[in-house]
């Protein structure tokens, strides 16, 4: 960009006096970059930054982990997991308070990870809980063919990947401008958000994505309705094995009642999720709600908001 164009850019904000323009960081790695780096100090006040729903962790709704407990507790199942969500609180425990209780919760860096140590120890039943967006759920689709190939009846998926377009939706008017995430993006391709986008930057994002990761999930999953911590049901907004892959999902193989988790009342995570307030707003912030005694999810995740205003503000 020219000086003079630089100028003009800083003329114009200058000159600005209205409301602040709200920029929402949808993705959790966004808040922490900015954070960490010092953007937020070197910002104008004519710009405000507000945390979005971009956390896999954060939005992953409290039924799931009152599943995954009861999967671990009633079925007797191993559970393999991302580290995140060990600490996140269900309606009565985590899946920490569950691993006190006899639980077996292994932590895990990839669904693959899962699969292999379901291979490996064929006298336990494993079930991996499948979260996060766009860019996770190839790689549970992989572990499920791969666990196919490998003649497994001991793995299955606990699933709750969600698709952003949905909440997306759900979000117009909750901020001025979105910074979407590129890595989203690298498996969907620009289209989605095409106005936004300056494909010039990147030579990994491309307006048609990762096609082979696009057909990898339409063979194996199918939308579903799903519930999203703060944001409610949004209509297709999540995804399910298909039938054919049914031996797979775990709610189907243990039979998992419908579960309606409870938060901590006190907890505003989902405020917080859709920009309506600031961590900081939370009145257990940085009291009753620390990374190390988390309420809830936002506090948890290394991508949360929550955790990204304690560690840095
Ligand atoms: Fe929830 Fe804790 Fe964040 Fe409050 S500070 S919104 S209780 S995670």
């Amino acid at each position: 960009m020219s000086e003079e164009k630089k100028k003009t850019a800083r003329e114009i904000i200058e000159g600005y006096d209205g409301p602040p323009v709200r920029i929402m960081e949808v993705c959790g790695t966004h808040t922490h970059e900015i954070f960490r780096l010092g953007i937020r100090k070197l910002l104008p006040k004519q710009v405000e930054l507000i945390s979005g729903p971009g956390c896999p962790v954060c939005v992953t709704q409290v039924g799931f982990i009152d599943e995954a407990v009861y999967l671990a507790l009633e079925c007797g199942v191993t559970i393999c997991t991302f580290g995140d969500l060990v600490r996140v609180p269900g309606t009565e425990m985590s899946l920490a308070g569950a691993r006190e209780k006899g639980a077996k919760v292994r932590i895990v860096y990839s669904p693959v990870d899962a699969e292999q140590y379901a291979k490996d120890h064929p006298e336990e039943q494993v079930v991996f809980l499948a979260v996060g967006f766009e860019t996770t759920t190839p790689a549970s689709c992989l572990a499920v063919r791969k666990a196919s190939e490998d003649g497994l009846t001991n793995f299955a998926l606990l699933v709750a990947n969600k698709t952003m377009p949905g909440a997306y939706a759900a979000l117009k008017g909750s901020a001025d401008v979105f910074l979407y995430p590129g890595h989203v993006n690298a498996i969907t391709g620009t289209e989605l958000c095409e106005s936004l986008v300056d494909e010039g930057v990147s030579g990994v994002v491309t307006r048609e994505g990762s096609r082979e990761a696009q057909k990898l999930v339409a063979d194996m999953m199918e939308n579903c309705d799903t519930e999203w911590r703060g944001l409610g049901i949004i209509p297709n907004s999540g995804l399910r094995l298909k039938k054919e892959w049914e031996a797979y999902d775990a709610r189907k193989k243990f039979h998992v009642p419908e579960m309606k988790g409870r938060s901590n009342p006190a907890c505003r995570c989902g405020d917080v999720l859709q920009g309506k307030c600031k961590p900081s707003d939370c009145k257990v912030f940085g009291k009753g709600c620390t990374p190390q005694h988390p309420i809830g999810a936002c506090m948890v995740s290394n991508e949360g908001a929550c955790s990204a205003y304690y560690q840095y503000s």
